[in-house]
């Protein structure tokens, strides 16, 4: 009994070994600070899915724009700003001790969620805004790449 454990301990600690050395972490810069975006978006020249934070943008041309883009673009810009002012409101609102006290536990409850999905609104409105004016790419090849296609 006491040699099949032994054994086991002895495997185990080797095999431990071998997987640090063979499957080491990536460097601390690969990693995703914070702020960074880990949504994945397709490469407009491969259309690989990649997290945002690891691939490159460029900022499209304005005149490389179609008409009705930049409307959707200006339409996105004022609803982005919207959301904002409504998130700025309830920030300034949760300052407010005395406005506070005079909240419900369910009210303010209410309150965070509503919060929380205007967050979430502005995220999803700001992604929408950067994929309509910029370009996204795994790395500088394709960006390369796709450049030298047109
Ligand atoms: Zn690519």
């Amino acid at each position: 009994m006491l040699a099949f454990v032994f054994t086991f301990i002895i495997i185990s600690l080797v095999m431990w070994a071998f997987f640090k050395f063979m499957y080491p972490k990536p460097p601390q810069q690969f990693m995703p600070k914070q702020g960074d975006v880990i949504t994945p978006r397709d490469c407009d020249f491969c259309g690989y899915p990649l997290a945002e934070y690891r691939g490159v943008m460029e900022t499209k041309p304005v005149d490389s724009l179609l008409e009705s883009e930049q409307q959707q673009i200006t339409e996105l810009t004022s609803e982005v700003a919207a959301i904002k002012q409504q998130i700025s409101t309830h920030e300034s609102a949760v300052k407010n001790s005395a406005h506070q006290k005079s909240l419900s536990r369910q009210q303010k409850k209410q309150a965070n969620a509503n919060y929380e999905a205007l967050q979430k609104q502005l995220f999803v409105k700001n992604q929408e805004l950067k994929k309509m004016t910029s370009w996204f790419f795994c790395n500088y090849d394709h960006q390369a790449d796709f450049h030298n296609k047109i």
